[in-house]
């Protein structure tokens, strides 16, 4: 049953539904000694290969027992027939407010320290009281453009770039969840633009760093030196 916001019940003639036919990516766990090793994309090493997919919002992960890329090719190209063949019976595509339910559900699992879970509940529900005022109430319905125009929308409402910038980290938390679970195969919040933080980050100093600061300053000029520093902490 799909949902709005206010728990009405959405009429369309026909369910949305997409092609459940996982991408499978070849990912490589480079060995300690690998020049590669920083590189997570980097395949030409000798290191082995895996293959990572998603298929109903499930994550897999296998080894394809090959250091090669021709080798790790052809195990993909094995499970991507496997699927083929599978019968592929599509999956319903979920409305904007049953996805972020169901988003929430799984945060509140998560048993992380500090999870964020109550700041993810206020800025999805804006999201989908934005959704729904224009009328995008399939997750798939939502493009960049509309992302754009909610991120700019809640900047007006929020002077501090950082607050704009974690607000946007949660809208890409949330479309990265719709996309490991088969309802989108791209996430539009991934193109947003990044908000750059303006402000300028407060300094102050401990006693030690203080101390440490002064020893660098040759003897005649510590006590200028201690007193502008004197006067920065002062200032913050
Ligand atoms: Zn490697």
């Amino acid at each position: 049953m799909w949902l709005n916001c206010d728990g009405y019940k959405i009429r369309r003639k026909e369910p949305r539904v997409i092609s459940t036919a996982p991408v499978v990516l070849i990912q490589v766990r480079h060995s300690r000694a690998c020049a590669h090793k920083d590189d997570a994309n980097y395949r030409r090493c000798n290191c082995w290969k895996h293959l990572v997919w998603h298929y109903h919002g499930k994550r897999y992960q296998v080894a394809t027992k090959s250091r090669t890329c021709a080798g790790a090719e052809k195990r993909k190209r094995e499970v991507e027939l496997e699927y083929e063949q599978k019968d592929n019976s599509p999956i319903e595509v979920p409305t904007v407010a049953n996805a972020v339910q169901s988003f929430l559900a799984a945060k509140r699992g998560e048993n992380v320290t500090k999870n964020p879970y109550g700041k993810y509940r206020r800025e999805l529900a804006e999201f989908v009281a934005f959704c729904e005022r224009r009328r995008l109430f399939f997750v798939n319905d939502a493009t960049l453009p509309d992302l754009a125009e909610y991120s700019l929308s809640r900047g007006e409402h929020c002077p501090s770039s950082q607050t704009r910038q974690a607000m946007q980290g949660r809208l890409r938390g949330f479309f990265r969840y719709l996309q490991e679970a088969g309802y989108i195969h791209k996430s539009p919040a991934a193109r947003l633009k990044a908000i750059k933080t303006e402000e300028t980050p407060v300094v102050s100093l401990t006693e030690e760093q203080y101390n440490s600061l002064l020893a660098t300053i040759p003897e005649a000029n510590q006590s200028a030196a201690s007193m502008s520093v004197d006067a920065f902490n002062a200032a913050h």
